[in-house]
């Protein structure tokens, strides 16, 4: 019986480190997946997935949004997958449809120039929805109703999966490190995407005096300049995997930036996607150290993933991944990020001249 007692007792100290961290409580933070009805089986998969590598320690919240509203079968088969509250909000039209402001005819024509490339059209060249979804995770999921509640989130998207166990509180970590954003896999962009993207915050920041933001040690300017080319470098984080301070995509700083490059309407005439749009303000707002890499995580959006090297982490958070496709060393992988604070003063880059 006594052993039964000290075994009760050890379990309950487990739990109880399990689930604190330094201040032992749970952060105001929730697991958050933007789907459709349609994608209720790779969702599955996935929160069955991350439930088991890391929440059901925890039992954070997830919340799910659309467009449409979740019918029956999604909610309750969902419900019962979470094992926190999972919460079902559906999105404005002002929040998700194409803007007054947007030229029809300027936006099919570029769509019909861009089907036409002699190298191929560029991914969901002509979807009108992706066009909407990059604009509504660039610039309004922070301000849904349920998301407002919140102070952090963790991106999760239908059909990705966790390679390891996540042993401790994700979220506890960026609040008391005073991390902001926080990401896994980051990469180049498709250039034909956003061929005026860079110039058009270029000029947003030339208007409002912030050019100096471009120049600084204090942010990431380095990591989304070409310093030798003044042009974008193209890099971003993979924002399929992101945990992020939702104050700070509601600050003003965020919010300023944003509101100006919205009224070029390259959501639309191009194709910007919300990765790059996201990684450029991002950079800009926030100060080293405020971006981490979860670098020891094991991580796939197909088709590329991350696994870590080190055998001794993944031997211990029970890795079920291949080291030999980890995208870390691949030459479109922007992973060098964090070794480039070479704190070398660059001039202010001229306005760029257009793609
Ligand atoms: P990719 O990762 O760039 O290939 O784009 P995805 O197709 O994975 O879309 C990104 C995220 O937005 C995923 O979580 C999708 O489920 C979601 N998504 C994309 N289009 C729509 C849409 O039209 N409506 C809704 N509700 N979600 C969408
Ligand atoms: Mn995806």
């Amino acid at each position: 019986h006594l052993v039964l007692v000290f075994q009760t007792l050890f379990a309950v100290a487990v739990t109880a480190t399990a689930l604190g961290g330094p201040s032992g409580e749970l952060t105001n933070s929730t697991l958050y997946t933007l789907c459709r009805n349609s994608d209720l089986y790779d969702l599955l998969d996935t929160i069955v997935n991350y439930e088991a590598r890391f929440n059901h320690r925890y039992h954070y919240d997830w919340v799910f949004l659309n467009d449409n509203p979740f019918d029956d079968n999604f909610k309750l088969l969902v419900s019962n997958a979470v094992s926190g509250t999972a919460r079902f909000g559906l999105i404005s039209e002002e929040m998700w449809e194409i803007p007054e402001s947007v030229d029809r005819h300027v936006m099919e024509a570029n769509i019909a120039r861009v089907m036409a490339d002699p190298e191929g059209p560029y991914p969901y060249a002509d979807s009108l929805s992706y066009r909407k979804m990059c604009r509504f995770e660039s610039g309004f999921f922070q301000w849904h109703p349920l998301l407002l509640e919140y102070d952090y989130f963790w991106r999760v998207e239908p059909g990705v999966k966790l390679h390891c166990d996540i042993p401790y509180d994700i979220f506890r970590h960026m609040v008391d490190n005073n991390f902001r954003y926080g990401f896994t896999i980051s990469m180049l962009e498709y250039s034909k995407t956003i061929p005026t993207l860079f110039n058009s915050l270029w000029e947003v920041l030339d208007r409002s005096c912030q050019l100096e933001l471009l120049n600084s040690d204090e942010n990431y300017s380095n990591y989304i300049l070409n310093v030798d080319s003044n042009s974008y470098s193209l890099c971003h984080f993979w924002t399929n995997f992101e945990i992020g301070d939702l104050n700070t995509f509601r600050s003003k700083e965020y919010s300023y930036l944003f509101n100006e490059l919205d009224k070029y309407n390259g959501f639309f005439y191009e194709r910007w996607g919300d990765a790059p749009v996201r990684t450029l303000i991002l950079s800009l707002i926030l100060k080293y150290p405020q971006i981490t890499r979860f670098k020891d995580l094991g991580y796939q959006h197909d088709p590329y993933l991350q696994c870590p090297q080190d055998l001794t982490i993944r031997a211990a958070n029970r890795c079920s991944c291949d080291t030999k496709l980890d995208i870390t060393n691949k030459w479109f992988s922007c992973s060098w990020y964090n070794k480039r604070r070479d704190g070398v003063r660059r001039l202010i880059p001229k306005k760029p001249s257009l793609q």
